[in-house]
Parts: C-alpha cells; sequence; structure tokens
C-alpha cells in the first residue's frame, strides 16, 4: 500500500507531459515521472494507434511497479485544418492573389488545397486565413461558393507542405469530430485513458456530442474542451458546465483571437472553472526555449509562475517533452518553478465557491467546501476524502485549500483520474468495513506514508452508512494517534 517515496511529488499544481519520439520509452517515461509528470498526454495529431498503445502499456506498468496513479489523456485533432502538398520553395509576395481550391493537388504560389470542402460556400470576402500559425495572413477577396476561393497576400512568406490554417472570422459548417477523430475515438475507447480532449470546440453541443459516445460504450473517461476558437470564448459558460475540464489552448488560441487578449482570456477561464469546480489546463509554449535551450527565459519562468497564481490545476507541456533535446530537464526545471510560485500562492486572498442550494448535490457540496475550511481553520494536516465517483475530490480542491487534499477509492480509473487535479492526492483502498474503521485504516496510511504524524489533527470527509454509497454526507475532525 506504501507508495515508493522517491516519486513524491509534492507540488499542488501538476505537470502534463505531452509524449512524442522524444519520451516514449519507458525508461524516459519513468524519468518525466520522477522529475514530477502527473500525466501524460498522448497527442493524436500524431503517431499510429499502435505507437500510442505501446506508450499507454509503459505507463500502467510504471503506476504497477511504483503503486502510483499516473493520468493519460488523449487529445483527439478535431477539425483542424490544413493545407496540402506543396512545391518546394514556395514563396507568397505581399499583395499576390493566390487561390485556394478544394480538391487535392501539389500547391505552389498560386493555387493550394486545403482539406475543408465546404470552405467556399462558409467563407465571405473581407475574411482572414492564417497559415502557419499565423506566420501568412491571407484575406478573402471572392468566393465561388463551390469549390474555388481567391485571396488576397496580405503578409507573405514561404509556404510548407501540410501548414495548419485558422479561420477565425469564419463560422464553419465542419462536424465537431472529423473522421480521423471517430477512427481515434474508436480506438481510445478501448483503452483505459482517463481524459479524452476535444480540440477546436465551438460550443457546449460538441461536448455533448462526445458524451455521448463515451457513455454508449460505458467508458469513465472525462473530457477536456480545448479553447482556441473565438465562439468557444464566447460560449465558454455553457461550455464550462457541460464539460470536466477545459484546456487553454494558447498555441491556436493566440493565432484566432488578437495575441494581447491571451492574458485576460486564461485569467477569466481560471477564475471560472475553480467557481464551477472544473479542471483546467494552460497549455503551449509555457517552455518553449527549452526544446533546445538548457534553461528557460525569464518570460517562461514568469509565464509558469503566473498561471500558478492564476489557481490553474495544470500546466502543460506539448513539444518540450514530445521532441525536445531533454524531457526531463524541462520538467525538473517547471517543477522548481511551481514549487516556488506556490509560496506565494497561498498568500493571495482567494474568491472561494460556495454551495447553490438550487444544485442537486447541495448537500455534499457544503460538505466538501466546509472541509477545506475547516481544516484551514483548525490547521489540520491532511484533508481526507473518500470515493466512488471522485466528485469529492473536484469539490474539495476547488476550494484551493492550504492543506494538503489525499482521496481514496477503490477505482484505480479514478485515481489516475483525480492526479490531474490540484492538489489532490490519491490512494487506492478497497476495505469498507465500518466507518470507524476506515477512518482509522486511512489515517494509519497516511502515518505510514510519512504524511501525517502523531499529534496532528486531520479533516475527514465520507459517507455514512458506508455500505450505501451515498453522496459525502460526513464531516469528522480527527486527531492522529
Ligand atoms: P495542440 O493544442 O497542441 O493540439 O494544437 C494546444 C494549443 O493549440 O495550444
Ligand atoms: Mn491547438
Amino acid at each position: 500500500m506504501q507508495s515508493e517515496t522517491y516519486i513524491d511529488q509534492e507540488q499542488n499544481t501538476k505537470i502534463i507531459a505531452t509524449v512524442g519520439p522524444a519520451s516514449n520509452s519507458y525508461e524516459t517515461l519513468l524519468e518525466l515521472v520522477q522529475a514530477g509528470v502527473d500525466v501524460f498526454r498522448l497527442n493524436f495529431s500524431h503517431g499510429v494507434h499502435e505507437q500510442h498503445g505501446q506508450v499507454i502499456k509503459h505507463i500502467k506498468r510504471i503506476n504497477k511497479e511504483h503503486k502510483i496513479h499516473i493520468g493519460i489523456l488523449a487529445d483527439l485533432s478535431g477539425p483542424k485544418l490544413r493545407i496540402g502538398e506543396v512545391q518546394e520553395d514556395t514563396y507568397l509576395e505581399e499583395g499576390n492573389e493566390i487561390e485556394i481550391v478544394n480538391t487535392p493537388c501539389i500547391g505552389n504560389e498560386k493555387r493550394v488545397y486545403m482539406n475543408y470542402e465546404g470552405f467556399a460556400s462558409d467563407v465571405s470576402p473581407g475574411e482572414k486565413v492564417l497559415v502557419d500559425d499565423g506566420k501568412l495572413v491571407l484575406e478573402v477577396v471572392e468566393t465561388n461558393s463551390k469549390d474555388r476561393v481567391k485571396l488576397k497576400v496580405k503578409f507573405g512568406g514561404k509556404l510548407s507542405s501540410r501548414k495548419g490554417v485558422n479561420l477565425p472570422d469564419t463560422p464553419t459548417s465542419l462536424p465537431s469530430l472529423t473522421e480521423k477523430d471517430l477512427e481515434d475515438l474508436e480506438y481510445i475507447l478501448t483503452q483505459p485513458v482517463n481524459w479524452i480532449a476535444l480540440s477546436f470546440v465551438r460550443s457546449h453541443h460538441d461536448i455533448i456530442d462526445l458524451r455521448e459516445r463515451i457513455e454508449k460504450v460505458g467508458h469513465h473517461a472525462k473530457i477536456i474542451a480545448k479553447i482556441e476558437k473565438p465562439s468557444a470564448v464566447k460560449n465558454i459558460t455553457k461550455i464550462i458546465k457541460q464539460t470536466d475540464g477545459i484546456m487553454i489552448a494558447r498555441g491556436d488560441l493566440g493565432v484566432e483571437v488578437p495575441i494581447e487578449m491571451l492574458p485576460s482570456i486564461q485569467k477569466e477561464i481560471i477564475r471560472k472553472c475553480i467557481h464551477y469546480s472544473r479542471t483546467v489546463i494552460v497549455a503551449t509554449q509555457m517552455m518553449e526555449s527549452m526544446i533546445t535551450a538548457p534553461s528557460p527565459t525569464r518570460a517562461e519562468v514568469t509565464d509558469v509562475a503566473n498561471a500558478v497564481l492564476d489557481g490553474t490545476d495544470a500546466v502543460m507541456l506539448s513539444a518540450e517533452t514530445a521532441m525536445g533535446r531533454h524531457p526531463a530537464r524541462v520538467v525538473n526545471a517547471m517543477t522548481r518553478i511551481l514549487n516556488e510560485a506556490e509560496k506565494q500562492y497561498v498568500k493571495i486572498p482567494q474568491k472561494r465557491p460556495k454551495a447553490s442550494s438550487k444544485s442537486p448535490t447541495f448537500y455534499s457540496d457544503v460538505i466538501c467546501i466546509n472541509a477545506a475550511k475547516t481544516a484551514e481553520d483548525i490547521g489540520a494536516t491532511a484533508i481526507i476524502g473518500l470515493t466512488v465517483s471522485g466528485y469529492t475530490a473536484f469539490k474539495t480542491s476547488s476550494y484551493r485549500p492550504n492543506t494538503r487534499i489525499y482521496i481514496f477509492s477503490e477505482e484505480p480509473n479514478i485515481l489516475a483520474t483525480l492526479n490531474l487535479v490540484w492538489g489532490v492526492r490519491c490512494y487506492y483502498y478497497d476495505k469498507y468495513t465500518s466507518t470507524d474503521e476506515t477512518i482509522e485504516d486511512v489515517v494509519h496510511i497516511l502515518k505510514e506514508d510519512g504524511k501525517v504524524k502523531e499529534g496532528d489533527f486531520v479533516v475527514n470527509t465520507g459517507s455514512m452508512p458506508l455500505h450505501k454509497k451515498l453522496r459525502t454526507n460526513m464531516l469528522k475532525i480527527t486527531k492522529v494517534d
């Protein structure tokens, strides 16, 4: 039962690392876990199913061998637009005109293919088309509403094959799950993944659709909505209510909205996620320079620390760990930044969530929030929760207490899911005999593990009577003996 102490993550803010060629071996994955990774992201925009499956096996092995609960997040590409192949040395000159067509061809400076059948009918003159992370800016001149769109080059440069396209102004008619996504999803739902992220979410309907597909096969995965379109920012409250988690996907978001909006959007989304007890992730370019450099820039250190001070659940690494030069070094640096920033976070007055009497979970919400408050008031060293669904963990964490949260569950999948949640540390526990005994047991496990010591006070939450497995309805102060 006791976890290996050398993989003993102490920070409240969690780290997600994207797996790629630089990190997909068992040895490197383990190194990253030791450096502080809590959740691995499998990016389905790259790689084949077999490779992802191998990584999943490695992570499961690490969890088993070290009695930990590293989570797995599968990230679906969503309706990501791309141009087709183009001839080498294609260069778009400012002021020139170019056509985008919907039948595949080898592109050049006159004509290029894009993987979006309905583009000509959805787009209108004056709208912007951004290529290669906004490095090239085109503007629509005219469309034949069928298969050809004429554009003017506003900001030119080199055009290479298969670069991404962003259409910030165009209401696209693309489905939220493409054919590729449906194939990927079919595979993902055969795997023990904990979170499924959906790219380019536009409205809460995209989440409802994905959830139906997950529930239809009885899979336990929770959903992350990636916010990277202006329409998602506009519909954010509805999306937050519908989803389990949010990713502030600053890469594409920074292309689709005026880039100076990013800091305020980040702060507003994190605030709302905490209010609604949803898990929130800050992603992209957090430690970008460390793809090659040995240490982060001042701006990157400050950015990661500010995400902590905003109260995010997790920070994410993309290319830094997927294809960077030294993934473990990046995670190490990030862990150090998190630890330092968290010392400041506790000094910041926070707006804490209140339980709503209109909510069907009102009474258990009151217990969870008051467990966090009580723990702070009495200077407890731990809040200890028992959960079947994970709900207690999300709710208690959303108070962002200055007390460690330890969650016990007999559901290994739930434990790995909760590993993404701010401040939550997970333990497997399946001996539900009586409430008295269980409380003694879980406190004893934490004492054995060095988390609490004799004379400490802890706050327990749970559900009585135990065998009925009701929602959390009990709050108790326990002195460790
Ligand atoms: P991606 O999403 O890495 O899948 O593009 C993150 C982002 O856009 O920031
Ligand atoms: Mn993206």
